[in-house]
């Protein structure tokens, strides 16, 4: 949700450049699983990718667009030490399964700059936001920005079109009845649009939106005519609607809701859903054993459809601190939280997410050695590792229990912590909701949670 508290940064930030200080060196949970995997195993071996040869990228039009990037403030030495390589990507030829795993990347100082960051930390697949995601106002995409995404990708073997999945901004609100600010939410999110049919970008991720006390019916309705009226005012682009965690005014937190928006758009091939495991698991949809996730992936293609599932917040393995069913949306990293390593070992051999960008969205903050907090980018590295070696692993060996058992060792004092909370918060509701308490305490809930 766009209304994160304050004291929450949020997980990327698209404009903030200032991030010089030098990562802790403290190894992550995933890398001394990974460790563990590797050693017993060994088979979670990375392989060069080499300069594949790239898919074709649609020709952009240049027409129209600001002359230049924003000039960088950070110094030589800081950004070698930004991009320095902390993973070497794994061909995804080597893998059981064809599985493109990424993260959710910076493109501070452009969007080109999310390319070398996904390169950076190994990742095959990658998400990014196409401008500042809390900002009404964006300069327009400059076209040395554009030029270089598109030369990048080329030059790094990403498909655009396939793999990269933009994330659209927390401000806007489709479902928004407002006129004006239904208006300005589409300009911005048809903007963005645009910006992908420039970059050759295929897929748009975007949160469906919120209600705001209105009829559920009426906000899904006006969700999909602001879509009918992006597609037609773009060519390619598919709009990817991502399932939700809240409860109360949120819309897209069950596949009800996805799929009467999607009933609605005229164009069926321009729509289509990112599940977030986080969300999904949060949001009551089990995926810890695998009879619960094959009935949650049932209950999907029997509500919404199969052929509408465009990536996975596999996007985001994205791992759940709170319980099951809290409705609360807090990151933990993969296996550390309640949504253990098996549900990802179910996800990362499920033939149907095959080709699918999968992007990782796991809190990467650390505190360094000076107390400040940094993003440790060599989590998701790790991270990415870790996922793709549970590729054909056998859940039942003992490889896969003793990094089970060892990651959720690391997370048990959190998951306590959060435990304890949520446990306080449902005997204060039971309490209040026996006085009739209304929508408003629900409101505030959606407000605490971390947002992607
Ligand atoms: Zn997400
Ligand atoms: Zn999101």
């Amino acid at each position: 949700m766009p209304r994160s508290s304050p004291r929450k940064k949020p997980a990327v930030n698209y404009s903030d450049d200032a991030d010089v200080e030098p990562r802790a060196a403290k190894p992550s949970a995933a890398a001394k699983a990974v460790a563990n995997i590797r050693e017993a195993a060994s088979k979670a071996k990375a392989e060069v990718v080499p300069k594949r040869k790239t898919e074709p990228v649609p020709e952009p039009e240049t027409n129209g667009e600001a002359p230049r990037a924003a000039k960088k403030r950070k110094t030589k030495a800081a950004k070698d030490a930004d991009s320095m390589p902390l993973a070497e990507r794994t061909a995804v030829s080597s893998l059981k399964k064809a599985m493109y795993i990424g993260a959710h990347v910076s493109a501070a100082g452009g969007v080109h700059n999310s390319v070398a960051n996904a390169v950076q930390i190994g990742a095959n697949s990658f998400a990014l936001f196409l401008k500042s995601q809390r900002k009404w106002d964006n300069p327009p995409l400059a076209v040395d920005a554009r030029d270089s995404f598109i030369s990048g990708c080329k030059q790094h073997g990403y498909s655009a079109a396939a793999h990269a999945l933009p994330h659209g901004s927390y401000l806007v609100n489709l479902a928004q009845a407002d006129e004006a600010k239904a208006a300005q939410a589409y300009r911005a999110f048809v903007d963005d649009l645009q910006r992908c049919e420039r970059l050759g970008i295929r897929l748009y991720n975007f949160h469906p939106g919120s209600t705001l006390g209105d009829a559920r019916a009426a906000a899904i309705a006006r969700i999909a005519a602001q879509l009918n009226r992006a597609h037609e005012a773009t060519k390619t682009v598919v709009t990817v609607l991502e399932n939700m965690a809240g409860s109360g005014n949120v819309i897209g937190s069950t596949w009800e809701d996805l799929r009467d928006i999607i009933a609605l758009v005229e164009d069926k091939d321009r729509v289509g859903v990112c599940i977030d495991t986080c969300h999904a698991f949060a949001a009551g949809h089990d995926l810890r054993t695998p009879a619960a996730f094959k009935s949650t992936m049932d209950s999907f293609n029997e509500v919404v459809g199969a052929e509408y599932l465009k990536a996975f917040h596999r996007k985001s393995p994205y791992e759940l601190k709170a319980p099951f069913n809290s409705n609360r949306d807090l990151h933990a990293n993969i296996g550390t939280g309640f949504l253990g390593l098996r549900a990802f070992h179910s996800i990362m051999n499920h033939d149907a997410f095959r080709d699918m960008p999968m992007v990782l969205e796991t809190p990467i903050d650390r505190k360094g050695p000076d107390g400040k907090v940094v993003e440790d980018k060599q989590v998701w590295a790790d991270e990415i590792k870790l996922l793709e070696s549970l590729i054909g692993m056998d859940p039942d060996g003992d490889v896969f229990r003793a990094t089970e058992k060892e990651l959720q060792a690391r997370g048990a004092a959190e998951r306590g912590k959060i435990q304890e909370q949520v446990d306080k918060k449902s005997a204060k509701d039971a309490k209040k909701g026996s006085r009739g308490a209304g929508g408003k305490r629900k409101k505030k809930a959606e407000t605490d949670d971390e947002s992607e």
